[in-house]
């Protein structure tokens, strides 16, 4: 499938010669599996070297290169002492300072009376100067090596930055030569270079200006990443959905009663939106609509209204949930509150197996369940449907392309309703859906109060003990998050356990510890035992981030919040102020803060409400922030930065659609060359529609 050109393209790391099975898993990890992943793994600093002429001329501070003399060594009496050796040049003399050092190998690298290469920091005072522990110790023919600018990349532990360089550099010279798949003249008004071209040049920054976002090279594969997403819709609008889309025209017979049973009265913003998908809904075209709106306005209400709306027009309906817990929770709620209506519901996640499944499974292919809920394991080839109308998708952030599409397919131009609490911005909806309209829920349900919001050093955690015995005795309860460590997810287990540990030994049973790594079914009986107030503190990993609801739970405390991207604090945050209960969030950090950190839980504090949060979330994100990135909700590329980049979707999706009306299944040699951007970025979805023509 993959045309042969790419096939060197995509060789594991191993293949490259020199490099030994441990290192190749260190870049592997660090960068991915292939040579195109060494390749992309862009440097995000410079180091500037300087050659001088003589130790006179040589700043103070700076990365120094020298060719020098080697004097006196100066052994220390004491390991506690360091090693010098005095250096000299016509200009003048300076000391390499050694701690630690192995005498030995001083002896034999620097030997008295020989020229050698030195390079490191220089310190200068009037009288004195030092070079501490050099770099780089060899002869005057290393000297090119050792002036001019070097890129720098984010590393992992264990891996030097040696290794690392050299491994990229040795990738990107068996990069080809691709053919042009941009417009030349675009190319050219924009001052790009090839893609080859444009990708060694990142590796070679001479500026601090070539390693931003900004720089050229990078706008350019930035520009093309945004292209092979936009040609995938493009290519799905044009071969996906040949089938127009069906009206579905609900009769109100299980609307009414349901919105009749609610203990209350849907808000403005509620009723709007449910007006407006219903509208969707009944017109002969498919609908694809995003619905936002901040955590805590009461979404999947209007979610379920469209949902029996479906049913009533004889359709069969699919809720995908992100996590067990929720699909769980959805389940729960959407069956209490069908239970007087002629509905079937039935629950589909990883864990329901034998008898019933089975039973499930056959009833849904009948068509005789309405509303399948479920997580990813609604995806699967075994699932099947009757005639499934209408698909939510709650939290969508949760899911990739590929994924959300699986579940659309299932049903044959199925309406769509995308859920999410984090504002997309509309050019990146693009990125994510192609198309789609937007409805947004701007107010919360009237009898809510603010959140307070306060900031505390973990130091304090012996006050925050203290206090909640009061939250207990008023009967509410208490969600206490513990970190995600990456990588290391015993690490993570470790800071939920240890403070489960001291509360219990204070609140006795009435704490809960709930993990990403319990079994379902036990995670099942912790939420429903918070749910029903048996336990009324909650220790958990960030397994209850999204959507969990429990209207009682009035105090949020999150520990390491310097750990968490914004998003995600105001997910969770969003936990609490559930009802008319007075609540509060205590974000608690530990130090150092970093600049990122102090701003972020600065936003927190300052506001609750989400568009504002998400905006403050997209400038406060360098470049670099990968951390409020993965966990923003939005969608994760490579070399697309949302401060800079926006602006060139709308350009990526005209240019896609242009192409894909003039050449369907990209046959003319541009087209041919857009089949290979594809290929790189690996839309694997848009070249199986390419396949079938
Ligand atoms: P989200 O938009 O974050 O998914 P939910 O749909 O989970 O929010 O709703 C949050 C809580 O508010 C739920 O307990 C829900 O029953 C309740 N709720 C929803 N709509 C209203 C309303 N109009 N008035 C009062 N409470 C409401
Ligand atoms: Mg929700």
């Amino acid at each position: 499938m993959r045309p042969e050109i790419l096939f060197n393209v995509f060789s594991p790391v191993t293949s490259l010669t020199g490099i030994g099975p441990k290192t190749a898993n260190l870049l592997e990890k660090l960068c991915g599996r292939t040579l195109l992943d060494l390749c992309w793994h862009l440097p995000d600093k410079i180091e500037q070297r300087t050659v001088y002429k003589s130790i006179q001329e040589a700043n103070s501070d700076t990365l120094a290169t020298l060719i020098i003399h080697v004097g006196d060594h100066h052994i220390p009496r004491s390991r506690k002492q360091p090693y010098k050796i005095t250096v000299y040049d016509d200009s003048g003399m300076m000391d390499l300072v050694f701690f630690h050092a192995h005498n030995d190998y001083l002896k034999k690298s620097l030997p008295v009376g020989q020229t050698r290469l030195v390079s490191g920091v220089i310190n200068k005072t009037s009288t004195y100067t030092q070079m501490v522990h050099p770099d780089h110790i060899g002869f005057p023919q290393d000297i090119e090596n050792w002036g001019g600018m070097r890129p720098l990349y984010r590393l992992t532990a264990g891996l030097h930055s040696k290794t690392i360089t050299k491994a990229i550099h040795t990738a990107l010279n068996t990069m080809p030569k691709l053919p042009e798949w941009l417009p030349p003249e675009f190319v050219e008004n924009k001052g790009w270079k090839s893609w080859q071209e444009s990708l060694n040049q990142s590796h070679h920054p001479q500026t601090i200006q070539d390693i931003e976002s900004t720089s050229p090279t990078r706008e350019r594969l930035a520009f093309d990443e945004l292209l092979a997403n936009q040609l995938t819709f493009a290519l799905m609008r044009r071969h996906g959905r040949k089938h127009e889309g069906r009206p579905l025209q609900g009769s109100n017979l299980y609307a009414d009663p349901l919105r009749a049973a609610l203990p209350f009265q849907l808000t403005k913003g509620q009723e709007d939106a449910f007006a407006t998908i219903k509208q969707d809904m009944a017109a002969s075209k498919r609908m694809i609509r995003l619905l936002q709106g901040d955590v805590g306005s009461g979404k999947t209400i209007v979610a379920l209204l469209a949902m029996v709306t479906a049913v009533e027009a004889g359709y069969q309906t699919a809720f995908l949930a992100p996590t067990e817990i929720l699909a769980q929770q959805q389940f729960q709620s959407i069956k209490k509150l069908t239970a007087s209506l002629n509905i079937k519901v039935a629950l589909f996640t990883g864990q329901n197996h034998g008898e019933q499944r089975k039973a499930d499974l056959e009833a849904l292919a009948r068509g005789e369940i309405d509303m399948a809920i479920g997580t990813h394991a609604l995806m699967v080839d075994t699932i099947k449907f009757n005639n499934l109308g209408f698909v939510v998708i709650d939290e969508q952030h949760r899911f990739g392309v590929d994924q959300r599409m699986r579940l659309i397919d299932k049903g044959k131009n199925a309406d769509v309703l995308v859920m999410t609490a984090t504002p997309i911005p509309r050019t990146l909806a693009l990125t994510m859906y192609g198309e789609l309209s937007v409805s947004n829920i701007m107010e919360k349900p009237a009898d809510r109060l603010p959140i307070k919001t306060s900031v505390l050093s973990i130091n304090r955690v012996q006050e925050v003990h203290d206090s909640l015995k009061r939250v207990l005795d008023k009967n509410e309860k208490v969600y206490w998050v513990c970190p995600l460590i990456e990588e290391s997810e015993k690490l993570d287990l470790g800071h939920a356990e240890a403070r489960y540990k001291i509360l219990k030994k204070v609140f006795k049973d009435k704490v809960g510890l709930l993990h990403g790594r319990m079994k379902n079914d036990e995670k099942d009986k912790i939420m429903q035992q918070f749910r029903d107030g048996d336990l009324q503190i909650l220790i958990a990993t960030t397994v209850i981030e999204v959507g969990v609801d429990v209207p009682d739970a009035t105090v949020m405390i999150i520990e390491h919040a310097e750990r968490f991207g914004l998003s995600q604090l105001h997910q969770l945050r969003g936990r609490v102020g559930r009802s008319h209960l007075e609540s509060s969030c205590l974000l608690l950090y530990d130090t150092p803060l970093s600049e990122t950190g102090k701003k972020r839980l600065a936003v927190m504090r300052e506001t609750e409400d989400g568009f504002k949060i998400a905006e403050a979330d997209l400038k406060i994100r360098g470049s670099g922030d990968v951390l409020g990135t993965r966990q923003s909700g939005l969608p994760e590329f490579r070399f697309v930065d949302y401060a800079h980049h926006l602006p060139m979707i709308a350009e990526a999706q005209q240019m896609a659609d242009r192409l894909v009306d003039m050449d369907p299944f990209l046959k003319s040699d541009q087209g041919k060359s857009a089949r290979l951007l594809l290929h790189l970025f690996q839309y694997t979805e848009a070249i199986y529609y390419l396949s079938s023509g």
